[in-house]
């Protein structure tokens, strides 16, 4: 049985079709957050999930990650990594390329953020082709952190991105078509 609180997060994200361009049907995530019920309850089914696990590390993909990382590191007692585009972070980084539908981007973490041995949640807002995820998943890897589980608050499983993960666990509150 599907915990109550899913639906009612469901209702709150607003779907914008064709944004950044057409043909994408955007799922806006900030309509969740204007409604403070909605968006704890978002937090707090992440944090019973993550809690006694023994997860020192969350690690927050720009920019929706930051959003829904910080508040569960800080419950569950974890340090919250970012996970940034290229050229922001100032300190040493590592970076992974991934493919996007048209060219490729960047993704660069802090060199030290994270040690070897290291129990980690990689969280994002949602999960589309799972390019995102899989650069994520690799530069957690890289440092030897073991990475237990990604984390989204929508899947759209037609695109099928659960594939890319290598086989990582894969949690999610809502699937959307
Ligand atoms: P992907 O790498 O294809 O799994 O894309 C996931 C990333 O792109 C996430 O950081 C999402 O925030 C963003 N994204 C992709 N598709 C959508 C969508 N339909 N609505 C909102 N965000 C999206």
């Amino acid at each position: 049985p599907q915990d109550d609180r899913i639906e009612r997060i469901a209702s709150t994200i607003r779907v914008i079709p064709n944004f950044p361009k057409p043909g994408i049907i955007f799922q806006d995530i900030t309509t969740m957050l204007l409604d403070p019920k909605a968006f704890k309850d978002t937090i707090d089914l992440f944090v019973e999930r993550y809690s006694e696990k023994g997860i020192s590390v969350v690690a927050g993909i720009e920019a929706r990650g930051f959003i829904f990382g910080p508040p569960i590191a800080l419950a569950i007692g974890a340090k919250f990594v970012p996970l940034r585009k290229p050229g922001k972070l100032p300190g040493e980084v590592i970076s992974e390329e991934y493919s996007l539908e048209y060219g490729t981007d960047k993704m660069e973490m802090h060199v030290g953020a994270v040690e070897a041995g290291e129990r980690a949640v990689i969280i994002d807002d949602l999960i589309a082709t799972g390019g995102t995820l899989c650069a994520a998943i690799k530069l957690l890897e890289r440092v030897e952190a073991e990475v237990v589980e990604c984390a989204c608050v929508i899947e759209l499983p037609e695109l099928k991105g659960r594939e890319r993960l290598g086989g990582k666990p894969l949690f999610v509150l809502i699937k959307s078509a």
